[in-house]
Order: C-alpha cells, then structure tokens, then sequence
C-alpha cells in the first residue's frame, strides 16, 4: 500500500513521520497526477484559503473528490477536514463536499488559537491527546457521520463511508491510533 500526503502547505511532513513510523510507504503529492500512484490520501493541516488556489489548477479538487469512490479513502486533519466538508462557515467558502457536515473556521476564538485537550476516543480505551491550532468546529452532524470522537462535548473525529476527518492534529502526537484507523479504511475492500 501506498499512501499520498498532499504536499502543498501546511504539516505534511508530520503525516510522513507518522507513515514511516507505521513502516507504510508514502509519497508526497504536489500535482493531481501524482494521485494515480496512490491507495490512499491525506490533507494536512494548513490553511484552507492557501489549499484552495491550488484545487482551482488543473482539476486538482476533481481529481481528489473521486477518490472515495475508487475506494481509496480520504484523512483530513484540521484544515484538512474543512476542506472535505460539505458546508463551511466563518466565512462560507467551497469545499470538496464529501463529508455532510458544517464545519466552523478557527471557531474556538484566538484565545484558544492552539490547545492541548484530551478527549474521548471510540478507538481506544485511554483518552487521546489531541493538538488544536486554529481549529474549526463541526457544528452539524449529517445522519451517515458517525463520531469516532469527543472533546468537550463536542464532535471532534467523524468518519462517513471512505473520509475520515478530525479537527485536532493526531500527527503532531506519538498517538497512532487515527492513522492505523485510516490505513485499515484503506486495506478494506469496497
Ligand atoms: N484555521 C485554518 C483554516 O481555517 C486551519 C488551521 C489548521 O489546519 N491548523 O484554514
């Protein structure tokens, strides 16, 4: 298995540490064509409006969008998630419209512009560390979202079919716990 980090801005390189950590192959994806070579993508985080001016080039948005589809699965993580939304506020703005959430920018105010919480996680038994930087918020949950994961009463890890999401940043800890879910994501058929 082969697994792309999009590499355009943000903490891509952190995602690849994760990936070697877990001895998976990765590459770093700069151009839709690269897509071809890969089981699996993740979109760092970053900054949305940054990712967007790129996805407007040579169909790079489409491109991604199908993946799911291929049954190769989709791991957003911060603005990664916002840009799989369906529905992004603060202010509005496009997205790939594959998760049925809404999802409110850099919506814990500056105060909190970058946390470490721990939160509940479905996935393991322990509470997960989870790194906020400027993060949204879901503030919407489609009825096919199932929730892998709370921090203060709020929706913080959600998966619908082949796109996992999380507001928080699981690459900046040693928790592997989200990646090797990701992976499994990618190992099942159909
Ligand atoms: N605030 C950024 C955005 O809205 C996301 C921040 C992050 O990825 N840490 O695009």
């Amino acid at each position: 298995m082969k697994v792309g980090v999009l590499a355009i801005q943000g903490d891509f390189e952190a995602h690849a540490q994760m990936l070697a950590g877990l001895r998976v192959e990765r590459i770093y994806v700069k151009r839709p064509g690269e897509l071809s070579e890969v089981d699996a993508l993740i979109l760092p985080g970053g900054e949305t409006t940054t990712h967007l001016k790129f996805f407007q080039d040579e169909g790079f948005a489409q491109a991604i969008r199908h993946l799911p589809e291929q049954g190769r699965p989709l791991f957003g993580t911060c603005a990664g998630a916002i840009l799989l939304a369906k529905e992004v506020r603060a202010p509005y703005q496009q997205a790939l419209d594959l998760v049925d959430i809404t999802i409110e920018r850099n919506a814990y105010g500056r105060q909190l512009a970058s946390v470490i919480r721990h939160g509940s996680c479905v996935l393991k038994n322990d509470p997960l560390e989870m790194v906020f930087i400027r993060a949204p918020i879901i503030r919407r949950l489609g009825p096919r979202v199932k929730v892998l994961a709370e921090c203060d009463g709020l929706p913080v890890a959600v998966v619908e079919g082949k796109c996992l999401l999380t507001t928080f940043h699981p690459e900046l800890t040693s928790d592997t716990t989200l990646h090797r879910y990701f992976l499994e994501l990618a190992r099942e058929t159909g």
